[in-house]
Order: structure tokens, then C-alpha cells, then sequence
């Protein structure tokens, strides 16, 4: 970790704040240009369930947009419905234009979410982070859906913690998800020097003990608005005042000690695009 690193998360957290504060990452008006599928997103849980699911390999905005589109694609969005009709759910994200690019494994993975919610949890995804669980707790129920791992887990965490202000015990236990933008950021800062889920998270919880995860946002839209792969835009970035500015260091790049994981192999884009 870089001597400047408490002055990057100090700015991370503050631009973090600022979002929150702006409701530039609220549900409402940062996940898609579509209002309707943000409204879908906001208001029902089993939508943003199944908005966790699309986030793999396209952009943040089409992943939030999936569950709108599927739904009037399907006529509905019957979790009980969708549960038992996976090549009617297959057809319907596959259809010109295709909803997502992983259109043979997607479907399976929609329909097994609504059987495991409409089987553990009564049809109500919201119980799956009944307010007061631990983040850990939701985390493992998270982690237990097919096609979802633990990146995907930790950014619905941050996401039901931050922006949907579920109540949650154990906000210290939180992560940062491992994001192609996130590990950039992280990298160039210099909060880390190694590329591994473990290095990212540990440089996390050093810098941010109290709540590592309420990092997540702000790091993932730095990578994204600014940090980018080959054009980074120094000048105009949140964190320049603080940045070790390391840009020859790329997740994809060199210079860095780099993961072998399954996670990051089979996901070429970031789960947020
Ligand atoms: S864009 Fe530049 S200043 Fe901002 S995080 Fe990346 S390397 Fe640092």
C-alpha cells in the first residue's frame, strides 16, 4: 500500500458520499436511461434479483435494464411464472435484439432464482435480506443462487446497503466487489500492488475497516468515468490529488502480480460492465 492511500479512500469515501447524498446512485436514476426499469428495479425486489443476475459481460446500463425488457418480453414478471418456463424466459432474451450476450446460460440461471425464491423464501427475494441480517449472512444466501459468486454478491450488498438503505448488522465484514474497474483503481492508486481478490479486499479493509464495502461505488465509477484502460483522464479524475498515478498498471496489463480466477476468467467484461 502506497503512503497516500488514506487520502485515497478518504476521497473515495468522500465522492461516495457525495453520490449518495445527490442520489446520482440511487436507484431511481443511476442504473439504466430507462425510468420504467429503474422504477422496476426500485420497487421489487425479485427485479433487482434478477438485475444481479444480468450484470456479467455487458454494461451496467443494459444489465438494468434486462428485467424491464424480459418483462415485456414475457407479458409479466410472475416469479412463480418464470420459475417453471425456461425456454419461454430463453426465447425471450434471445429474441432480436438479444437481451444479454450469455443467452444459453442466463436462462438457467433466471429460472433457478425464481424456484430458490419462490421455494426458500415464499416468492419474497426481499427476504433474503431481511433487515437486521448479518452482511455475511446475506452474503452467503446470495452466494447460494446460481450465477452468483462472490463479486456479484458484494456489489448487491454495497448496493441494498447504500443506495436501498437496507438496515444491516456487520457493515466491517462488507467488500468491495472484484470489478475490473475497481481492481484498476486500486492498482494505479497504489492502495495495492497485487491483483487478487484477497490483496484488493484486504487493501480495502486497511484503508476502510469500519465499512471496506462503502468503498465499492465510488472506485467502481472512478475505474469507470475516469481510470479508463488506455486513455485515463488524470486531470479531471476525483482522485488526482491523491493518486500515485501508476497508469502503466492495467488489470488486463503489466505490472502488476495478476489472479488466477475462475471469477475473472469466465467474466471477460466487469460484472458492471
Ligand atoms: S485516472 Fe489517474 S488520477 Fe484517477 S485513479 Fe486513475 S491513475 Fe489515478
Amino acid at each position: 500500500m502506497g503512503p497516500a492511500a488514506p487520502r485515497v479512500a478518504r476521497l473515495l469515501l468522500d465522492f461516495g458520499e457525495e453520490l449518495a447524498s445527490s442520489g446520482a446512485a440511487q436507484a431511481g436514476g443511476a442504473f439504466t436511461d430507462l425510468p420504467e426499469a429503474d422504477a422496476l428495479i426500485k420497487r421489487s425486489p425479485e427485479a433487482f434479483l434478477t438485475g444481479v443476475l444480468f450484470t456479467q459481460g455487458i454494461s451496467a446500463e443494459r444489465a438494468w435494464a434486462g428485467p424491464y425488457l424480459l418483462s415485456q418480453r414475457l407479458g409479466h414478471f410472475e416469479l412463480e411464472r418464470i420459475a417453471h418456463e425456461e425456454p419461454l424466459v430463453a426465447a425471450a432474451l434471445a429474441s432480436p435484439p438479444a437481451l444479454h450476450r450469455f443467452v444459453h446460460t442466463l436462462p438457467r440461471w433466471i429460472c433457478s432464482a425464481a424456484r430458490r425464491v419462490t421455494d426458500e423464501y415464499g416468492g419474497a427475494a426481499a427476504c433474503i435480506w431481511e433487515p437486521g441480517s448479518h452482511v455475511l449472512e446475506i452474503t452467503r444466501r446470495l452466494n447460494a443462487f446460481d450465477g452468483i459468486g462472490e463479486k456479484k454478491a458484494a456489489m448487491a450488498v454495497e448496493i441494498l446497503r447504500r443506495h436501498f438503505g437496507v438496515p444491516m448488522m456487520g457493515a466491517e465484514c462488507g467488500s468491495v466487489a472484484y470489478d475490473v474497474h475497481v481492481r484498476r483503481v486500486f492498482l494505479r492508486t497504489g492502495l495495492t500492488d497485487v491483483d487478487t481478490p484477497e490483496a484488493i479486499r484486504e487493501a480495502a479493509r486497511r484503508v476502510c475497516p469500519e465499512a471496506p464495502g462503502t468503498l465499492d461505488l465510488a472506485a467502481w465509477l472512478v475505474g469507470r468515468d475516469w481510470c479508463r484502460p488506455r486513455d485515463p483522464r488524470c486531470d479531471a479524475c476525483r482522485l488526482a490529488p491523491a493518486c500515485a498515478r501508476l497508469t502503466g498498471r492495467d488489470v488486463e496489463g503489466v505490472g502488476v502480480r495478476r489472479a488466477q480466477s475462475s471469477e475473472r476468467s469466465s467474466s471477460p467484461e466487469s460484472s458492471l460492465g
